[in-house]
């Protein structure tokens, strides 16, 4: 089928009560091993590509890559999503590339490292929303800033430096008609998040629940939501890597989150750690070989192998055939006769 829109996507993801993982990708074993993943569970699915991404595969590979994927899982309704969009231009740039939706990460301005106002935020975002809508694509925004680096994106420091407030992410899911709001409650980019088992300090569930109660028709996302389990760390270490020991965010908080309006949950680092641990393996056991498929096989199936069991874990799994894709020709029909409301429901405190 062809690329479906991530609204369309996420309103279902509500009515079912479930999430739906959002896989970063960079080349062409990834994405077979999301779709292999989705199939195995019959899960919608969200392939979402970073700037870096965009770089280090260049557009137009990637595109027709995700575009291959349609074509080879018909059952399957597939969101192709642009991470961290950093300004307009690089979201106006996805949708003419055909991406079906797009994240403007106003919280940061265009350099993806200093943070910016309040004000600057809503106005870009706005911008972007007003584009996106009238092609039928989807707009995902951010507020508060999360921790960490990622692909060269980030501010940088702990996740707990700018927390989102539950007033300003009101206002601003009201001043900018987003679709789904990402939401900084402590969690970080990359693979070292939290020095502990995360608890009730380091993790702010409560403020994800404050935010989900005023806003309870809003699709919430936890970015940084690897769960970088010890097994897969230690796959790495055990063939020649030097990870230290890290935490990531358990999979019952993510539960948690989804209980409370989390629809879209980020996950690259998982993956990687994935990838990295299987190729290590074959490259330290039999250091006689020298056939790219014989370590990127076990690596893709080792990524397929995590990815199934969060898209069983987010609840997506089985509900990729439960409803018929909209094209993006009626999605924009929709958000122009206000049959897609991009007014939020706000209840009073
Ligand atoms: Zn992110």
């Amino acid at each position: 089928m062809p690329l479906v829109s991530m609204r369309q996507l996420l309103d279902e993801a509500a009515k079912g009560g479930y999430g739906v993982g959002a896989f970063n990708v960079n080349d062409m074993e990834q994405i077979q091993a999301i779709m292999e993943a989705a199939k195995e569970t019959n899960s919608p699915v969200i392939i979402q590509a970073s700037r870096g991404a965009r770089q280090f595969a260049q557009d137009r590979y990637l595109y027709h890559l995700i575009l291959a994927a349609s074509e080879l899982y018909p059952n399957i309704p597939i969101a192709m999503h642009q991470d961290h969009g950093n300004s307009f231009e690089t979201c106006k740039s996805a949708i003419e590339l055909g991406f079906t939706s797009v994240m403007m990460d106003g919280s940061l301005k265009a350099d993806g490292k200093t943070p910016s106002t309040f004000e600057e935020n809503v106005e870009v975002t706005r911008k972007v929303v007003d584009f996106a809508h009238e092609r039928g694509i989807t707009v995902e925004g951010e507020i508060g800033v999360l921790g960490g680096v990622e692909d060269g994106h980030g501010a940088g420091g702990s996740g707990l430096d700018h927390i989102t407030d539950p007033d300003q992410a009101v206002e601003f899911a009201e001043r900018t008609g987003v679709d789904a709001l990402a939401i900084a409650i402590g969690t970080s980019h990359g693979a070292y998040k939290f020095t502990k088992k995360p608890d009730g300090s380091v993790l702010k569930m409560d403020v994800l629940i404050a935010i989900h109660k005023r806003l309870p028709n809003t699709h919430l996302v936890m970015h940084g939501s690897s769960s970088v389990p010890k097994d897969l760390q230690d796959i790495v270490n055990q063939y020649g890597g030097k990870l230290k020991e890290t935490w990531g965010v358990p999979v019952e908080e993510i539960q948690l989150g989804i209980r409370n309006g989390v629809r879209k949950i980020n996950v690259d680092t998982d993956n990687r750690l994935a990838i990295t641990g299987a190729i290590r393996k074959v490259l330290w056991e039999s250091p006689e070989k020298f056939d790219p498929r014989d370590y990127m096989k076990p690596a893709r199936e080792a990524m397929q192998k995590v990815v199934a069991l969060r898209m069983t874990q987010f609840g997506q799994a089985g509900h990729a055939g439960d409803y018929k894709p909209a094209s993006i020709a009626d999605i924009a029909k929709g958000y122009k006769d206000g049959s897609l409301s991009t007014r939020p429901l706000v209840a009073a405190k």
